[in-house]
């Protein structure tokens, strides 16, 4: 399961009957080509995230150029999550408030995309008649042609169908031109596991990984384009390769050594990754974080649970202990590592005497951070026919008391940090700078000053002021030597001693 990163592009303020004419005023010829807007909200995890970006491109490709407004847009895109109960709702209710747009602009395209589309399909259809295109992660390099197809022959669509793993084309990304210090490069999609709360395997299909020399290919674009830091992601990341590995394919890489062949490529200061599954941490991937000095010391690395009775439940195909000589081979041969990890309570039949063993394990391991989530019935999964027995008000108890105990155990991680001297890659303004004037985050501002945000080799933010105005542009990509000056619940404030290069 990946991360969950927090909802992009939301659309802001009420709508308003008087904006169709100015923005489709907008929506003419271009040089013989029809411009248009494209609005796209992305829910969920990381691969999420980089999906957007590609139907970004696609659709670019087509004259659409991208807005911050589902009001001004000619085609709006929600690209769902089915990970958790309530990102369901939301698409429910946001595609409610933009059936509204259509009164004012006939030729809007509303579109889903996501694990949600891919999950329902032409379901979706029957019950939202406003919805005009469904589109799975396997047919997004397909969308122009599917809005095009809309807007043509008026038919709605579902696009839902997998490719098949043999004929499975990753797109390469274009270039970046906006000076980013960081990127994300999927290296495969998919999942083999069959964990039985997740969906994921239902909605993104097998596990396909990207060909390694194109994986390379595109590092070396990216650090062509001023990127230093690469986060290799994939839902179960660290089974790279398995598939290709295979015989006919040779030449292709497994994880780790993918890992000290981007570590290769000149430009590339740092390497991340995301998300893991226990079963397929191989010694070799442990070692690289010891091996390898580009991977940086940070490894979220789910165990869903502490009990080994509801991992089996989970079909997690791993155990506790197991889990824990892979952290114990960890810190021996790389003790600088920061951990993170998943947690679900309230899973079927998980009784108290579970739970303990969780908490158990949190102290055991101590976590830098850790993510924690209520279990709730996702339809279409393996779980999903067990009894839903621990009620709400304990689940809720439960997520408490572990969020409590964590806390502790993350606000002293976070002290160990105060007055060090750390090495902070420089990503550009803080969120703070970006906050506009009606952001209560101005007022922040305005008593800080000017915020330069940056990462740890531990993937703590932090703030570093600064009296030059455009430090936020010359300092992005550079690592700095910080001092560590002020420790916060989850962020450092630090002041610059120094370039390290
Ligand atoms: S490893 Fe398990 S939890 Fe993660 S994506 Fe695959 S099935 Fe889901």
């Amino acid at each position: 399961m990946s991360l969950m990163v927090p909802t992009q592009l939301k659309i802001n303020g009420p709508l308003s009957a008087a904006l169709p004419d100015q923005a489709h005023a907008d929506a003419e010829d271009l040089g013989g080509q029809r411009l248009r807007h494209v609005y796209i909200e992305t829910m969920g995890c990381q691969m999420n995230v980089y999906d957007t970006e590609r139907m970004l491109e696609a659709l670019g490709k087509a004259g659409y150029v991208p807005t911050d407004s589902a009001e001004l847009a000619d085609l709006a895109i929600v690209n769902t999550c089915s990970v958790r109960d309530k990102v369901e709702h939301k698409v429910a209710s946001l595609l409610g408030v933009w059936k509204r747009l259509k009164e004012f602009n006939p030729d809007l395209v509303l579109g889903m995309a996501g694990c949600v589309a891919q999950q329902e399909g032409d379901k979706l259809l029957a019950k939202m008649p406003h919805l005009d295109l469904v589109v799975g992660p396997d047919q997004l390099s397909e969308l122009p042609q599917l809005v095009e197809a809309r807007r043509q022959d008026q038919q709605r669509l579902a696009a839902t169908q997998f490719v098949r793993r043999q004929d499975y084309e990753f797109p390469m990304p274009e270039a970046p031109e906006d000076g980013r210090a960081t990127a994300m490069v999927t290296v495969m999609k998919g999942c083999n596991k069959i964990c039985s709360f997740c969906i994921v395997p239902f909605t993104r299909g097998r596990e396909v990984s990207k060909p390694s020399a194109q994986v390379l290919d595109e590092v070396r674009m990216l650090a062509n384009h001023g990127v230093r830091e690469v986060t290799l992601l994939g839902q179960n990341v660290n089974s790279y390769g398995k598939d290709r590995n295979l015989p006919g394919a040779p030449g292709e890489l497994d994880f780790a050594e993918l890992i000290h062949q981007v570590a290769e490529i000149e430009g590339v200061a740092r390497i991340r990754f995301t998300t893991s599954h226990p079963m397929d941490c191989t010694d070799a991937l442990i070692d690289a974080f010891a091996s390898c000095g580009k991977l940086m010391p940070f490894f979220h690395l789910p165990i869903q649970s502490g009990s080994p009775k509801v991992l089996e439940g989970m079909r997690r195909a791993h155990g506790v202990d197991d889990y824990l000589a892979k952290i114990e081979r960890l810190r021996r041969q790389a003790p600088q590592v920061a951990l993170s990890t998943d947690l679900i309570v309230g899973f079927p039949g998980e009784t108290e005497a579970d739970f303990e063993m969780t908490l158990d394990l949190i102290q055991k391991v101590r976590y830098a951070t850790l993510y924690s989530f209520i279990y709730s019935t996702r339809p279409g999964t393996r779980a999903a026919d067990l009894p839903d027995n621990v009620p709400m008000a304990e689940k809720k108890r439960r997520i408490n008391e572990l969020q409590r105990v964590q806390d502790a155990i993350t606000a002293e991680w976070m002290q160990s940090f105060a007055q060090r001297e750390l090495l902070v890659l420089f990503e550009g303004p803080s969120r703070l700078q970006q906050a506009g004037p009606q952001s209560k985050l101005a007022e922040v501002r305005d008593l800080r000053g000017l915020q330069v945000m940056g990462r740890t080799p531990e993937n703590i933010k932090v703030n570093v002021a600064s009296d030059d105005l455009s430090a936020a542009l010359t300092w992005k990509g550079r690592l700095g030597r910080v001092r560590i000056t002020t420790v916060g619940q989850h962020s450092l404030q630090g002041e610059l001693l120094g370039w390290a290069e």
